[in-house]
């Protein structure tokens, strides 16, 4: 995953519950043990009727197959990829059952509210199950000119069954005109309706589909029987009007993978990417596809690739590392069986560091501008308060509810964002010790190759835990890994990985000159950069989003969520707000704010002197640059 807004806090609370009961004794355990009663010869059927998509609900009609007596159908509860349980449990609405055509009474389960209960009539052999989707809240799935469809949504199965042995069936009807991408096989097109392959319950749900008005598929490589599509559906079509050079720099993306882990788990592989300014900026990664969601203009505006132009090759990395390779404890055999996430400093944090690194390689953005994107977020990881006190591996343990943290003081707080960024310090870090010790000889790439072998397995999950990890990287080269990770992961840091940028020929400085990287974030994101020097980051409406502990904001009394009214008497804009600031360079004179929040004011002085400062790598004199081999395109291009 690359970043999500979904909440669900309901899923939450019943958790709690679930595992204090379980512990009692009282409730059994999910589990992966019956029988499971639709097989691939009699699988599951789902009928998905999409043709209200644009209006914000579909219609899900399911034949669940059955045996008389009491029959626990559930909805899926912990979403892979998502890393937590996070299946919409509101979204369920207008819920019908029957069998041989007689309404059914069904009752939820009073502490697990993921699982409905029903009584099987004596000659039933199979229930329907029908109810209404609802896609606009708290996610933003659908709008009136596309739509995404994770099928977890939409569907209920049999309890306590192992999703690798009960098989579905899933067919779609879609609204008039519009076309679809898919990492499921189409067996039949007709009349608007889709029937695919019936395939186990895993290979559904981890095979989105992206549904739309304006589409276009694009063959970015194929060799052999191989092929990787980029499947776009925009709200406007001029949004998919790509320009070459950008789409020339995706379609390095799969030789640019297949050098860097030199092995290959899908048969054919989907980008779905929906560009849309109502559905949020996110990323959900799958063996053969990946969920992308991204901004209108993402694909015709090079600014938003300079930013964000590791949501594809994140996701893509994802199919070796996160799918074919998966942390032991995140991987379980069905979606009400809890996922353990302490090992996402592996999972994502590894991957943070790969998808940038592909995309840099790839040419989506160039390898020159990478020292500067490490300065800003390696500044943004050493300038947390939270780190004092917060373990990486407390985030990652607590991803579940950080995933849903929203509100003020991030920096404090910590956020699950954060071991993604310290993450690719961590693997830089890594890659830069594997290189030094073996003089160039080995890296990263040469761990990822024995990492994700053999060659070719198509879409299978091969677990691991933290010890194969150190192992294989003493494979690599002989080092105290346990210790490493057990330093910058495992306890306190109280500062980020550091040894990666002298190692690689770089020191970090802070000027005046503005950060390119942190410039194109100003301008996409409309924030106002000013965490060096006042201390605060400004975004839309004026309003601070975060105040750095102990900085001069913060001694001046300002806090997340108030608004900055005027500066020294002048309405408050960037260029004011820069101007004041380096005057008072020279005059030494406080800065006088004017803040408001809920409809008070307050005058605030802030003493900073130091005019307009930005984070910088340098290069070190007489030092290899090591940054500029690691993302230099390695595949014949
Ligand atoms: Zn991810």
């Amino acid at each position: 995953m690359k970043s999500k807004s979904i909440c669900s806090m309901l899923a939450v609370a019943s958790l709690g519950l679930c595992a204090a009961a379980s512990a009692a004794g009282l409730i059994p355990e999910p589990n992966a043990n019956a029988v499971p009663l639709a097989t691939k010869a009699n699988p599951e059927t789902l009928v998905l009727d999409a043709r209200t998509a644009g209006r914000g609900f579909m219609t899900s009609t399911m034949s669940i197959p059955v045996e008389p007596g009491p029959f626990t159908f559930v909805y899926p509860e912990w979403i892979p990829g998502e890393h937590g349980p996070t299946g919409p449990l509101a979204d369920i609405s207008q819920l019908k059952v029957s069998a041989n055509g007689h309404p059914l009474t069904w009752r939820r389960d009073k502490v697990d509210l993921y699982a409905f209960h029903v009584d099987v009539p004596q000659g039933a052999t199979a229930i329907t199950v029908r109810f209404t989707v609802l896609l606009n809240s708290p996610d933003v799935m659908s709008t009136p000119n596309l739509a995404v469809v994770n099928w977890n949504r939409v569907l209920f199965y049999q309890n306590d069954i192992n999703y690798h042995n009960y098989y579905l069936k899933v067919s779609l009807i879609l609204p008039p005109g519009w076309g679809y991408g898919t990492a499921l096989t189409t067996t039949s097109h007709a009349g608007g309706r889709v029937d695919f392959a019936e395939e186990p319950l895993t290979y559904v749900v981890d095979s989105p589909l992206d549904m739309g008005r304006y589409y276009k598929q694009v063959l970015l490589w194929h060799e052999g029987t191989a092929h990787q599509w980029l499947d776009m559906f925009a709200d406007a079509p001029q949004d998919l009007d790509v320009p070459a050079k950008i789409l020339g720099a995706y379609k390095n993306m799969t030789p640019e993978a297949l050098a860097l882990y030199g092995s290959r788990h899908w048969y054919n592989y989907h980008s779905l990417l929906v560009l849309s300014n109502k559905v949020g900026f996110q990323g959900i990664e799958h063996h053969q596809s990946s969920d992308d969601r991204a901004p209108a203009s993402f694909m015709v505006n090079p600014k938003w690739q300079l930013i964000a132009g590791d949501l594809l090759t994140h996701e893509f990395s994802h199919s070796w590392n996160g799918k074919y390779r998966r942390p032991w404890d995140l991987t379980t055999d069905n979606y009400q069986i809890p996922q353990r996430t302490d090992l996402l400093w592996v999972y994502e944090g590894m991957n943070q560091y790969l998808g940038d690194l592909l995309s840099f390689r790839a040419g989506i953005r160039k390898p020159s501008e990478y020292p500067q994107y490490l300065a800003a977020i390696y500044t943004q990881m050493k300038t947390e308060p939270g780190r004092d006190t917060e373990p990486l591996i407390d985030l990652t343990t607590a991803a579940p509810f950080l995933y849903e943290a929203r509100g003020e003081y991030p920096s404090i707080r910590r956020t699950a964002g954060d071991f993604y960024t310290e993450g690719e310090l961590l693997w830089l870090d890594v890659d830069s010790i594997i290189r030094e010790k073996t003089h160039g000889k080995k890296s990263l790439d040469t761990f990822l190759h024995l990492y994700s072998e053999p060659k070719f397995t198509g879409p299978i999950t091969k677990t691991y835990t933290r010890a194969d990890i150190e192992h294989l990287l003493n494979e690599v080269v002989p080092y105290n890994w346990h210790g490493f990770f057990q330093r910058h992961v495992y306890e306190v840091a109280k500062l980020p990985p550091s040894g990666e940028l002298k190692r690689s020929g770089w020191r970090l400085v802070y000027t005046a000159k503005p950060n390119p990287f942190i410039q194109a974030r100003e301008q996409m994101m409309h924030m106002n950069y000013q965490w060096l020097s006042y201390g605060f980051n400004i975004g839309r409406n004026r309003a601070l989003l975060d105040v750095r502990e102990g900085s001069p904001a913060w001694n001046a009394g300002m806090a997340p969520g108030m608004k900055i009214e005027s500066v020294d008497g002048q309405s408050y804009s960037p260029s004011v707000l820069k101007y004041v600031m380096v005057q008072a360079e020279h005059t030494h004179a406080p800065t006088t704010f004017i803040v408001s929040k809920d409809g008070w004011f307050q005058t605030l002085e802030v003493s900073y002197f130091g005019g307009p400062r930005y984070p910088h790598l340098v290069r070190i004199p007489g030092t290899v640059n090591m940054l500029a081999k690691i993302m230099a395109p390695h595949a014949k291009h």
